[in-house]
C-alpha cells in the first residue's frame, strides 16, 4: 500500500470531530485554516465557533467593522491575519461576487493567502491535487523519508514542496491533505510521537535509525530583540482613561493600547517623572503614579519579547479626551493588555 493510501486509512479511523472537517465551503476552510495557523485545533475551536457565529458568510465578514474583527481575533495574536481576512472578504465579494475562485493560482493572488491555505481550500474545497505543506507534513516527510535538509531554508522549502507534490493522491487530495495534517498533530507529534503503533513505521527511516528527534532540522533561530515597554494607565476623577489606536505599521496595528512609552532599560521608578516621553504625554498635568508591577511582565512574539511595565497614573482631568474606564473592555488590545485589564478589574 502506497503512502497516501496508509494515511487516508489511518485518517478516517482517527480523525478528529471539527467543524471545519464537515464542510467543503471554501469561506469556512479559508476561516479555519487562518486560526490553525496559529494555535492548535483543539484552542483554536472556540475562535472559530465565535468567528462563524458572528460572520457566517464571507458576505457578513466583508460587512462588518474592522474593531470588531480584530475583537474577536483577540487572544490568538499576529493581527495582521485577522486584518487581512476582512479586507479579502470585502475583496471576494466585490470582485468575484462573493464566490472563492477556484483555482490555486488565482487563490494564491489573495491578500494574506500563501501557498498552505492556497493549496488548503483549492484541495480540500475544489479537488484540486496541491499539496500543503506546513509544520506537521515537514515533520512527518523527514522523519518518514529521512530528510535533514533544514525545513526554513529556501531549498528545503522547495524540495519539501515537490515531495509533497509526487505524494498526493490526485483522486483525493483533500483527504490527504488533511490526513497528513492530522497525522503529524496527533500521531507524528514534535515530541513522544506514537511510533510503536504507527502504520508507517515499517518503512520509517528516523524510526529505523533511531534519530527521531533528530528531524526536522532547522538552521538556528534568528535573534531575538529585547524591548521594554511602559504602558501609562491613567486614571481620572471623573472615571476616564487614555486609551489609543496603535495605527503605525508593526505589531498590533489597529488595536488599543494605554499610552505607550518604549525605554531602553526596565524604567526606574526614580526616573519616571524626569522622563522625556512622559513629561510629553503629561503635559504639565499634575499627577500621582505608583507601579502596578515591579516585575516586568514578559511577552513573547515571534522575533521579540516585551518586557512590560504598567504604570498608574491619577489625575483630576486627563491631559487630553480619553475614554470612559467602563468602555475600555470594548476595543480590540493585545492579549498582553487584556490581561491586564482584567487582573486590574478595570471594567468594574
Ligand atoms: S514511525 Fe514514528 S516518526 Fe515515523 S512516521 Fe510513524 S510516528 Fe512518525
Amino acid at each position: 500500500m502506497n503512502f497516501s493510501r496508509i494515511l487516508t486509512i489511518w485518517y478516517s479511523n482517527n480523525k478528529r470531530d471539527f467543524p471545519w472537517r464537515n464542510t467543503k465551503d471554501p469561506y469556512c476552510i479559508w476561516v479555519s485554516e487562518v486560526i490553525l495557523q496559529q494555535t492548535q485545533a483543539k484552542q483554536g475551536l472556540p475562535y472559530y465557533e465565535a468567528f462563524m457565529a458572528r460572520f457566517p458568510t464571507v458576505f457578513h465578514l466583508a460587512k462588518a467593522d474592522e474593531s470588531e474583527v480584530l475583537k474577536l481575533w483577540q487572544g490568538l495574536g499576529y493581527y495582521s491575519r485577522a486584518r487581512n481576512l476582512h479586507q479579502t472578504a470585502q475583496y471576494i465579494v466585490k470582485t468575484y461576487g462573493g464566490y472563492f475562485p477556484g483555482s490555486y493560482s488565482e487563490l494564491i493572488e489573495l491578500k494574506g493567502i500563501g501557498d498552505y491555505t492556497a493549496s488548503a481550500i483549492a484541495s480540500i474545497c475544489f479537488g484540486k491535487a496541491t499539496a500543503v505543506v506546513d509544520g506537521n507534513v515537514y515533520r512527518v516527510l523527514s522523519r518518514y523519508f529521512g530528510i535533514d535538509t533544514p525545513t526554513n531554508t529556501s531549498k528545503g522549502i522547495r524540495e519539501f514542496k515537490a515531495l509533497a507534490t509526487t505524494l498526493i493522491d490526485k483522486n483525493n487530495p483533500g483527504d490527504h491533505n488533511q490526513a497528513i495534517m492530522e497525522f503529524g498533530s496527533t500521531q507524528c507529534k514534535p515530541s513522544a510521537p506514537n511510533c510503536t503503533d504507527c502504520p508507517l513505521n515499517t518503512a520509517c527511516v528516523a524510526y529505523a535509525e533511531r534519530k527521531i528527534s533528530a528531524f526536522p532540522v532547522k538552521c538556528s533561530k534568528p535573534k531575538i530583540t529585547k524591548r521594554h515597554f511602559n504602558f501609562l494607565v491613567f486614571l481620572s476623577n471623573d472615571r476616564k482613561t487614555l486609551f489609543e489606536k496603535r495605527n503605525s505599521k508593526g505589531i498590533w496595528q489597529n488595536l488599543y493600547q494605554f499610552p505607550l512609552v518604549e525605554t531602553k532599560a526596565a524604567l526606574d521608578p526614580e526616573k519616571f517623572s524626569g522622563n522625556n516621553a512622559i513629561k510629553t504625554l503629561l503635559k504639565n498635568t499634575p499627577y500621582r503614579f505608583s507601579l502596578y508591577n515591579e516585575r516586568e511582565t514578559v511577552h513573547k512574539l515571534s522575533h521579540q519579547h516585551l518586557y512590560t511595565r504598567f504604570w498608574i497614573v491619577q489625575v483630576e482631568k486627563l491631559p487630553q479626551d480619553g475614554i470612559p474606564i467602563s468602555e475600555v473592555t470594548k476595543y480590540p488590545a493585545p492579549i498582553l493588555i487584556a490581561n491586564f485589564i482584567d487582573a486590574f478589574g478595570f471594567s468594574i
